[in-house]
């Protein structure tokens, strides 16, 4: 019998994760195709600027999918009028293809609230399930199970392990508008991206002015850090008005210093790697705190900021030896923005403003002590800035 794999997904963009996902599943299980699903995007869903048209994603998704003949565009879902659910699709496609085995693709998640679905056993009765799965810990038991319980009642469910690159589609977004996507994108998916002026990969962000530059910022951030980037902006300005910094760069430095912070510690390394910047093996180590380095690179080449906004963000995180006052005031507005709750934060925000160097001690004090407990590692800048400031008294 004929087996026909299902691909449902947004791709939005379609990355190499997805095609080497469908690949393997090709392979594993004896595809005589693939077909690949575009989800409709559901139009009262907030689309954010730069999106694709559906017509758009299928022609990403064909450029993606070039290079193999099983894999076939379907549009079946985007050309379905109001709400669209899988069981529907299943049943359209057990239609068209009412002799052979369809194989429904998904991931772990996925399949682990599948029974949530919206008339699961009508697709069960349709349809076979294929499921991705990387083979961590803890994740095949509750798997393993789950298939058991479901093959007990009568489905079939078919394991494909897939060692795949995991990045998701958001991230994928981030990295396309600070110009660093292209080993993830497909050939041509890149090229076409720019030509139609997608996810902001041509954006003209050099430059811009406050407001606009704090709306882009926002867009490019986890909801849950803005909060903290613009207080952190704030007392930025507050700061250095007080220690008479240039005001403007303490705002740009501000809502800037997290530009990257959502981006996965991985990918961290990818950003470098497309900056051509060479890494401590400390950073390696923590590719967490790799942000700050990652966002004054982002802010310099992206965002076109001046060397002074530059520097301040590249040593937020950890300090460094012969800090300037805006970067002290970077350092200590990231510390002490009004959402910290940080045990001994009061006394660090008394002191930003009544002695700059003795703040700058106690919070590389209160990172070290809190690192140690951790049993982390402390950077050498931070080891650096400490020497600096005991040696300076
Ligand atoms: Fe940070
Ligand atoms: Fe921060």
């Amino acid at each position: 019998m004929e087996r026909i794999g299902i691909y449902g997904g947004t791709f939005n963009p379609p990355h190499i994760g997805h095609m080497q996902a469908a690949k393997e599943a090709i392979a594993a299980l004896g595809l005589s195709h693939l077909l690949v699903i575009p989800d409709r995007i559901a139009p009262h869903k907030e689309i954010p600027q730069g999106s694709p048209t559906p017509q758009q994603r299928l022609e990403m998704l064909s450029l993606a999918a070039s290079d193999c003949p099983r894999m076939e565009i379907s549009d079946i879902e985007l050309n379905r009028e109001g709400v669209s659910y899988t069981y529907q699709t299943i049943q359209e496609l057990k239609s068209i293809y009412p002799d052979a085995e369809l194989v429904l693709l998904m991931g772990t998640d996925m399949f682990l609230s599948f029974h949530t679905w919206r008339n699961p056993e009508i697709i069960l009765k349709n349809a076979s399930l294929g499921v991705f799965y990387r083979g961590e810990k803890g994740e095949a038991a509750a798997i393993e199970a789950r298939k058991a319980e479901m093959e007990q009642q009568g489905a079939t469910v078919y394991l494909v392990k897939n060692p795949v690159v995991n990045i998701s589609s958001t991230q994928m977004r981030r990295l396309l508008a600070f110009r660093c996507a292209g080993e993830f994108l497909p050939e041509g998916v890149l090229d076409y991206i720019r030509e139609h002026h997608l996810y902001d990969t041509r954006a003209p962000w050099k430059n811009l002015p406050m407001e606009q530059l704090e709306q882009v910022v926002i867009r490019l951030l986890n909801p849950n850090r803005v909060a903290h980037v613009l207080g952190c902006r704030d007392t930025a300005v507050k700061l250095a008005e007080h220690w008479g910094a240039d005001v403007t760069d303490a705002a740009r430095a501000g809502i800037l210093h997290d530009i990257t912070k959502a981006i996965d510690g991985p990918l961290q390394l990818t950003l470098c790697d497309a900056y051509g910047k060479l890494l401590s093996d400390f950073s390696k180590r923590y590719p967490k705190t790799l942000h700050a380095l990652t966002g004054s690179l982002v802010a310099e080449r992206i965002f076109g900021e001046n060397k002074a906004v530059v520097d301040a963000i590249e040593s937020h995180t950890t300090g460094k030896a012969n800090m300037n006052t805006l970067e002290k005031i970077i350092y200590l507005a990231d510390y002490i923005e009004p959402n910290r709750t940080i045990p001994g934060v009061e006394e660090l925000r008394r002191l930003s403003y009544t002695d700059l160097d003795a703040a700058m001690k106690l919070g590389l004090e209160m990172t070290l002590e809190h690192l140690n407990r951790q049993g982390a590692e402390v950077s050498p800048e931070s080891r650096e800035a400490l020497a600096w400031l005991d040696s300076a008294k």
